[in-house]
């Protein structure tokens, strides 16, 4: 049995009943680690003392009989995210150096049921990029076809679940980071609704779109990992009150008859890949066979929300990536004085692409440019959102492509953002509307590529995505 191939369910199983040990898998995934990172380039950071030291711990609680179903099962984080001890550069070389005293809470909250840290995942640097080729640290490769993006920014998390490297990862979705690479990979990700899990230690990006969430082999997974993830956290203030549902109990209840949306505008995008469109109504129609029901519906706000996006998101990069300044933390450069240390450090620290959105989030928010960019994209912002609201009065949920190609060669967008950005079209509008939205696997192209499909759930009704995904995969 390869034990780095196994879901976390499978994983907590053997333990439990003995079949092998924490230290058995962990050392499985951190060979698979060094068979392949080499070529994939999915790990910025490997602690392989640390985690087999967190799998001995992992062993003897389970020992003593207090094992939950994530103790000793071995994970990977994406850099953007702060695991104590353990470095964290969000790929960018101002963080080079930087090793956070504490963990983001959802990391905490894995780590306090023994969880085992592999290591961290490479990604687009601070989360912006469609095919982690924003990386200082290079890019990921897909172990689909190497010659491919594995998306991005979580492209690193994508490609270590994909190629059994670790049994899951936890991935950040601003504007599709989980979803587009899960797709591009073959995996499972949920991105979840805005305020269900903490994000509490996420180097933040854009602060009002940023989620954290899993990424994984099975909806079961990421069903389970939600359960320890999700809820209140007081280091937090947008994370919400509401009670955590029993997402895997939610899981196996039977759905009353699911109406299932089909928003028209993203299946008549410019550049959709016609496989991708078929593989995506194939599984519809199987759906409506299967006993959903079926109905086309309209968000016509939609086709504003890549431009709406790519304003409001540098704006907010610009104010928080204000505090990367060479000063308080990270690398500082060698400078004479105080102004060339501020460019200097910035200027060697950020890949291009972050300082394109400095600069563009800089502009939308200067006087004389607030009113006419960032107030009308939030206005705009308000439309989409109600079009969302309007719509999940009379379905269950929406589905459509996860991304509108399957994964592209590394170098063929990368000096093109507008074609890159277009990239995100699909997953950008639940995004702005703090929608809980899912990417799971749905086929391949005729060359072997993986294709995804998206659920897109009313706000804080993660348990009917991963139902409808859940459908989708037994199809
Ligand atoms: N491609 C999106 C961007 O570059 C995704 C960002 C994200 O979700 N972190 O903004």
């Amino acid at each position: 049995m390869e034990l780095n191939k196994l879901t976390i369910q499978e994983a907590a199983e053997g333990l439990r009943k003995k079949k092998f040990s924490s230290v058995e898998i962990t050392r499985a995934c951190l060979d698979r680690i060094k068979k392949c990172n080499s070529e994939i380039n999915a790990f910025i950071t490997v602690c392989e003392e640390s985690a087999l030291r967190e799998a001995q711990r992992a062993d003897a609680l389970i020992a003593a009989g207090k094992a939950t179903p994530l103790t000793g099962v071995p994970f990977a984080v994406k850099d953007a995210i702060c695991t104590r001890g353990v470095r964290s550069t969000a790929a960018a070389r101002i963080l080079d150096n930087y090793i956070p005293a504490f963990d983001a809470t959802v990391v905490g909250r894995i780590r306090a049921q023994g969880g085992v840290l592999l290591g961290k995942n490479n990604c687009d640097a601070f989360g912006h990029g469609a095919s982690n080729e924003n990386s200082m640290y290079g890019p990921v490769h897909n172990p689909h076809d190497l010659e491919r993006v594995s998306g991005g920014s979580s492209g690193g998390s994508a490609a270590a679940v994909a190629d059994s490297m670790c049994v899951y990862a936890i991935g950040e979705d601003t504007g599709g980071s989980i979803r587009q690479p899960a797709s591009f990979c073959g995996i499972v990700g949920l991105r979840p609704s805005y305020g269900r899990n903490s994000r509490y230690g996420i180097m933040p990006m854009a602060s009002s779109l940023d989620t954290v969430g899993p990424m994984t082999k099975t909806v079961h997974d990421a069903a389970l990992l939600m359960e320890t993830m999700a809820g209140r956290d007081p280091l937090d203030a947008t994370t919400v009150a509401d009670p955590v549902p029993a997402y895997t109990k939610e899981l196996k209840k039977s759905a009353k008859k699911i109406i299932i949306g089909i928003p028209k505008e993203y299946f008549e995008l410019d550049g959709i890949d016609p496989e991708v469109k078929k593989i995506t109504e194939d599984k519809i129609k199987q759906l409506e066979k299967a006993g959903c029901k079926v109905k086309e519906v309209s968000l016509p706000y939609t086709k504003y929300a890549t431009a709406v996006y790519y304003i409001l998101v540098p704006s907010e990069d610009s104010s928080n990536l204000g505090r990367l300044d060479g000063v308080r933390y990270g690398v500082r450069a060698p400078a004479d004085n105080l102004f060339d240390l501020y460019a200097q450090s910035r200027e060697q620290g950020f890949p291009e692409e972050v300082k394109r959105r400095i600069l563009i989030g800089t502009y939308a928010l200067s006087a004389g440019y607030y009113d006419a960019y960032y107030k009308k994209a939030q206005q705009v912002r308000t439309l989409i959102k109600k079009d969302f609201d309007k719509i999940f009065e009379q379905v269950d949920a929406l589905i459509t492509p996860a991304t509108p190609t399957p994964a592209f060669k590394i170098g063929e967008k990368s000096q093109d953002p507008l074609a890159m950005y277009l990239a995100d079209v699909t997953a950008i509008p639940a995004s702005l509307s703090g929608l809980p939205a899912f990417s799971v696997p749905a086929g391949k192209t005729k060359t072997g590529l993986p294709v995804g499909v998206q659920i897109i759930g009313g706000r804080m009704n993660e348990s009917m995505v991963m139902k409808v995904g859940e459908k989708i995969l037994q199809l």
